[in-house]
């Protein structure tokens, strides 16, 4: 059938972007925030041990949504822009005895893209999976889900991948898959359980594909073109080139006196730059004064990093050099306008 067709091209092309030869690859008919609910829902049973990372607001929502469906949740806390070191995961891990750990690789609410070597063979000696957020990162920085041990790993449509929102890649490795397949319990919701999405997409090995719902049909189309898009280019291509954007902008930034928020180079998110707000200034009037007289929309913190940062996106179609001058240009002439006068 012709739509299995192109549903097969957007789980190939899933498998690419995440590096994964995973078969429980799909898209989920939603934005971001449905993969991260589909990802705990299934994983994890009422009662089981989740341990949470929470360094800017992803880890907050995902210590939610697990406690909601009546998991018993355990964080490990920085404050934004703060990241973890495999020691301190080791020493959670050993402690909360979780089935199931949250890291968020690229945490677009402080600007910071996590670490990823080592966790996920930490989190297997703990019998332990590891889920991934990476929404902000997918195309614009490096992440190997086979090579780095991710058990769940899910992205958005509508960041470095271009396509309108509204579509969600996820994969589930092998050992994701036993777990979610053999639960004493069914999901708390029927939307998002994998027993039926994974018929829906052709990965149960059943011959027939079942209505479950109604996807979302355009959505899946765009993807699809976007997934061939970045598969064309390569990989390797687009982080490349996310990465020499981002530093011609951070090198802008600092020229103008400006301090960004991620002080190591190696831990900056290449797609989301955030920048410490500048002394003598009111960051709500900067984003007003930027928005009237040059007409683009920088945002400030999200969350726990309101009030910290200015944040700057550049990823995917948007990021080029002509766009980080614009940006170096409107932001220049704000900070000559909007200073306070230091009596
Ligand atoms: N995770 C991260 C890291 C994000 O940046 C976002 C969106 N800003 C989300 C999750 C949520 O995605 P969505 O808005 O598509 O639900």
């Amino acid at each position: 059938e012709p739509h299995h067709s192109i549903m097969n091209d957007i789980k190939k092309g899933i498998q690419y972007a995440f590096q994964t030869s995973n078969n429980m690859t799909l898209a989920m008919s939603g934005s971001g925030h449905t993969a991260m609910e589909c990802a705990v829902f299934n994983i994890v049973e009422p009662g089981e041990s989740v341990l949470v990372a929470i360094n800017g607001i992803w880890g907050e929502r995902v210590a939610e949504i697990a406690e909601r469906m009546g998991a018993k949740v355990h964080t490990l806390f920085k404050t934004p822009g703060g990241h973890f070191t495999n020691a301190e995961i080791e020493q959670a891990l050993a402690k909360h005895k979780p089935v199931l750990f949250f890291l968020t690789h690229g945490e677009s609410s402080a600007g910071l893209v996590h670490p990823m070597d080592g966790v996920g063979d930490i989190c297997h000696k703990y019998n332990c999976l590891l889920l991934v957020d990476s929404v902000a990162s997918l195309g614009a920085a490096p992440i190997l889900m086979d090579q780095q041990n991710i058990d769940i790993l899910y992205t958005g449509s509508q960041k470095a991948l271009n396509a309108p929102p509204g579509t969600a890649p996820v994969s589930f490795s092998e050992r994701a898959c036993h777990k979610m397949f053999n639960r004493k319990t069914k999901p708390v919701s029927y939307l998002l359980d994998m027993t039926h999405l994974s018929n829906y997409w052709g990965n149960d090995g059943k011959p027939e594909r079942i209505y479950h719902h109604t996807g979302p049909v355009s959505g899946f189309f765009a993807l699809r073109e976007s997934l061939a898009i970045i598969a064309e280019m390569g990989l390797e291509n687009s982080w490349s080139h996310h990465t020499e954007i981002a530093e011609y902008l951070w090198k802008g930034l600092e020229d103008l006196g400006l301090k960004l928020f991620i002080k190591d180079k190696d831990l900056r998110l290449p797609s989301v730059t955030t920048i410490a707000i500048p002394e003598g200034y009111d960051w709500k009037e900067l984003l007003a004064y930027i928005m009237k007289h040059h007409r683009i929309e920088f945002t400030g913190g999200l969350g726990p990093s309101v009030g910290m940062v200015l944040r700057i996106g550049l990823m995917g179609y948007n990021c080029n050099k002509a766009n980080a001058a614009m940006v170096l240009a409107a932001l220049e002439d704000a900070l000559k306008q909007c200073r306070k006068s230091k009596a």
